[in-house]
């Protein structure tokens, strides 16, 4: 069956049989090309960056629609950015990437050789969340094109604008059995992931995770989960609180919280609570001027969203919790806006869902701790976190936190930024996903690395055949000499 770019650009969910004959189709050109050479992919790639250059505003307009305020500059800084940044750095390397790799042989292998050797796995199925709706989308579109392969991409329903133009623009940009987009709710999602691809690329939730690891299974499709969780973040007692707490203020309302690798909770020496949220009052004040009617403050996605997380708060103050609500410029933010005023937690009870949960808002649970151990243990007690922050000058404790702890990824001395940087493989561990990408771990998430080995005319395994006897036994005896 063929695809007109339009059935595969159609807002309309689709049907279980339009859903298979898409993959057959994708499938069919990746078993017809197995071999896709630079330039198509270079081809691929620069077609992304026109789509880009020329309809940043309409996707950093679809953006800001489908989150009711959403800044263009965060759409440009998040994901336009971070995606050009990809693409770069992508097209410059990508010669390199594709080229096999040689490796050493053993001398009890020798003359023979030995090579890895970087092919497309075939047809990569993506599934994004709406939080960053074009990077976490096209993020892995990219990656998966580099390394050679077909993609179908599955975007949020809860960003239906965004999702729409990335379908409108993808299927004029490219043939539905090169790239093709999947709109629908969790029904199609459901249909999506159950398809066999290659190699399934998910984000999203832990327990969506849960559900898609299981669809992927069936089929034995190896996945790419990056998932949510609780990342902590943790002042030392040699931090400067006044400096720390901007850069946390930053991490935490970038998005109002809908970053997955936001920091979640704050761990700071017991005392160091007032201190911390005078200094934090001030940051968001600087950042956020005012919250009503701000464009610079994002919306929380959905009305859905926002009772979630209001509903949080009053039970937890109905458990014993204090909350401290930040409102700078006075003024209260209306429902309506969904622009939610930052929150901070203090005797937050231990029962409470605030310490178990992931916030995804612009909730932040502060957490004194009476030793540095104490704060280990809180960490290494629950699951593995997707980033963890830490804050101080003293490096010896910075290293023992290091090693104390396993989470996806840790900046030091700021939030955020080591998902900037190309040489860094963005993933979590655990509970917060498995396998990561960025740079050329996302080009080997989506290849297969093919050993290769090329057997020499002058080997001599044949003294190794049976029948064993006298000869095996000399030749293995004087081989164990030189291991
Ligand atoms: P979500 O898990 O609800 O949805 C993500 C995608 O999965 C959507 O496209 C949705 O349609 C689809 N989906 C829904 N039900 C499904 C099912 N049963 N089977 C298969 N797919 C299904 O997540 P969300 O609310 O869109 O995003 C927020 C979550 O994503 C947070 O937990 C956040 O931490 C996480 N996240 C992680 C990263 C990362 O890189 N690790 C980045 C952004 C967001």
């Amino acid at each position: 069956m063929t695809f007109s770019a339009d059935t595969a650009a159609t807002s309309h969910p689709p049907t279980t049989h339009t859903l298979l004959s898409l993959f057959d189709a994708q499938r069919r050109a990746s078993r017809d090309q197995p071999e896709v050479p630079l330039a198509l992919r270079r081809d691929r790639l620069l077609r992304i960056q026109r789509l880009l250059e020329q309809h940043a505003d309409a996707l950093a307009a679809a953006v800001n629609a489908d989150f009711g305020v959403r800044s263009p500059r965060l759409t440009e800084i998040a994901d336009l950015f971070v995606l050009r940044a990809l693409l770069s750095s992508t097209l410059r390397h990508l010669p390199r990437w594709m080229k096999s790799v040689k490796v050493r042989t053993p001398w009890y292998l020798q003359p023979s050789h030995a090579f890895l050797q970087r092919q497309p796995l075939g047809v990569v199925g993506v599934v994004s969340p709406w939080n960053y709706p074009v990077q976490l989308s096209l993020g892995p579109v990219i990656t998966a094109l580099a390394a050679g392969n077909r993609v179908m991409l599955k975007p949020s329903e809860l960003t239906p604008q965004t999702s729409a133009l990335l379908a409108r623009l993808l299927g004029e940009a490219f043939a539905p059995d090169e790239v093709a987009v999947v709109q629908g709710g969790s029904d199609v999602a459901q249909a999506f992931v159950s398809l066999p691809f290659d190699h399934l690329f998910f984000t999203g939730s832990t327990a969506v995770g849960r559900e898609v690891a299981k669809a992927a299974a069936a089929n034995l499709t190896p996945t790419t989960l990056e998932l949510g969780g609780k990342s902590p973040c943790i002042i030392d007692a040699s931090c400067d609180i006044a400096q720390a707490a901007l850069k946390i203020a930053h991490g935490k309302l970038l998005n109002a919280g809908q970053t997955c690798i936001a920091p979640d909770y704050l761990l700071l020496p017991r005392g160091r609570e007032v201190e911390f949220a005078d200094a934090f009052a001030q940051a968001v004040a600087t950042l956020f001027p005012s919250l009503q009617g701000n464009p610079d403050y994002a919306a929380i996605i959905s009305p859905r969203h926002l009772e979630r997380l209001q509903a949080m708060l009053v039970r937890a103050e109905g458990q014993g919790a204090r909350l401290q609500v930040i409102q700078p410029g006075g003024a209260a933010v209306s429902v309506s806006s969904r622009q939610m005023a930052p929150v901070l937690v203090f005797d937050v009870p231990a029962r409470s869902e605030l310490l178990s949960e992931e916030l995804f808002g612009p909730i932040l649970p502060v957490l004194p701790y009476d030793s540095l151990q104490q704060a280990i243990d809180h960490i290494n007690a629950g699951p593995r976190p997707l980033a963890l922050y830490w804050f101080g000058t003293d490096t010896g404790l910075r290293d023992h936190v290091l090693a104390s702890t396993v989470s996806g990824g840790v900046t030091v001395n700021d939030t955020l930024m080591h998902i900037a940087h190309e040489n860094l493989p963005f993933g979590g561990v655990g509970e917060s996903g498995w396998g990561s990408y960025h740079g050329e771990a996302g080009f080997l998430r989506l290849s297969q690395q093919k050993p290769v080995m090329v057997q020499s005319k002058w080997a001599r395994g044949d003294l190794f055949y049976p029948p064993y006897g006298k000869r095996f036994d000399q030749v293995m005896g004087w081989m164990k000499r030189f291991l």
